[in-house]
């Protein structure tokens, strides 16, 4: 049998024990990996605190001091995944094959977190260049209850790195989104009677083929693309014999920076009204849910510490974008400059045999060691 790596065997338990987001699937939770991860560091002869963000929902951070620190680095990777209802391979099992670990949260997030906790303690054996903060969060699938509980208590860190799967490239913009439903309301009517014109449903499905895949007010970032619309849901309607007289649209508008969610709103509403012009059906707006883009300065200081060991660790340094969103936008609404990296890649992320590639976990967990040591790669004489 094959030996397993230090950041393998993490990973491995840390994928063995479930984590789902609770709001995704009830009754989910990081209390129990929390738990193991705050154990492995105390292990590891560092001293971590396990930090309940909301009841019930822990999110675990440790420090570890450099002698002469050029600056205070924070790393931050999540605890919590997605759901496992579709999932076609055992979950919480994880198995190797192909040079590949399989199971729920091998690439997000639990495979950059292993590469992030051992390329610290790997760093911290080595003779740390940075202060080093460790965040390993609950919530960021969805709420933010992690990051955001945290951020209060500290927010004084020159850089951050957010572990996602990048695939080990450098990740300084991503989109953000807007979600939002539009309200259709006007006359109910008897079926055997169709309107003449057009119904609050007919206008649902008159606007989802409109903005379906052309997102109004549309803009292109040179590394996050162009920003798009996708309609999510249509609720209409109940009984086979009446026309309904309200209608729901749900949309999911993904941004490029420097789009903010007013001027999305002001295209989608005038695009909504002049498709209901002459309808005689009302129109509302309601946001669900707004996320900020991400667009770091490929200059900023952790940016090119991380460019700088990605090189120097024979990986591409160059800077991109990508189009998922990330804590790593909450981080940077902070004010401290941030960026992504990990190893893994988003398309295995949510998917049914979610997996990650072990050799690239190994390599990006000696470029975080790089980073945080400036190249130092023996262990200091105790
Ligand atoms: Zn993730």
């Amino acid at each position: 049998m094959a030996r397993r790596s230090e950041p393998q065997r993490l990973l491995g338990d840390l994928v063995a024990i479930p984590s789902v987001n609770p709001h995704v699937t009830p009754g989910g939770g990081e209390q129990a990996v929390a738990a193991h991860l705050a154990e492995y560091l105390r292990l590891s002869g560092l001293a971590p605190e396990v930090v309940e963000c909301a009841p019930g929902r822990p999110s675990v951070r440790v420090t570890v001091r450099a002698d002469e620190p050029r600056g205070h680095l924070l790393l931050c990777s999540h605890l919590d995944t997605v759901g496992v209802e579709s999932m076609t391979i055992p979950p919480f099992e994880p198995r190797v094959e192909g040079g590949r670990l399989f199971g729920r949260g091998a690439c997000d997030a639990k495979g950059p977190l292993a590469a992030m906790t051992v390329g610290l303690l790997r760093g911290r054996e080595r003779g740390l260049v940075w202060d080093v903060t460790l965040w390993a969060v609950a919530g960021e699938e969805v709420g933010g209850e992690g990051v955001l509980r945290l951020l209060e208590d500290d927010d004084r860190f020159d850089g951050a790195i957010v572990g996602e799967p990048t695939e080990g490239h450098l990740v300084v913009a991503h989109k953000g989104a807007v979600r939002g439903e539009i309200l259709l309301s006007g006359d109910s009517a008897h079926s055997s009677r169709p309107l003449p014109d057009v119904g609050a449903l007919a206008a649902a499905c008159r606007i989802t083929l409109a903005l379906h895949g052309r997102a109004p007010g549309a803009q292109v970032h040179p590394l996050c693309g162009a920003s798009t619309l996708a309609i999510t849901a249509i609720h209409a309607g109940e009984a086979a014999n009446v026309i309904p007289g309200a209608a729901r649209v749900r949309f999911d508008y993904r941004t490029v920076p420097p789009q903010g969610p007013s001027a999305v709103w002001e295209a989608v509403n005038a695009e909504v009204a002049r498709l209901l012009s002459g309808t005689g059906i009302r129109s509302e707006s309601v946001t669900l849910r707004e996320n900020d883009w991400l667009d770091t300065e490929p200059d900023a200081p952790v940016a090119r510490a991380v460019a700088r060991a990605l090189e120097e660790r024979g990986e591409d340094p160059t800077p991109g974008g990508a189009v998922y969103g990330s804590d790593a936008e909450r981080i940077a609404g902070r004010g401290i400059p941030a960026v992504l990296l990990g190893p893994g890649s988003i398309d295995d992320a949510h998917t049914a045999a979610e997996s990650i590639d072990l050799d690239e976990l190994e390599r990006i967990t000696e470029v975080f060691a790089w980073l945080l040591t400036d190249g130092k790669t023996v262990a200091r004489s105790p």
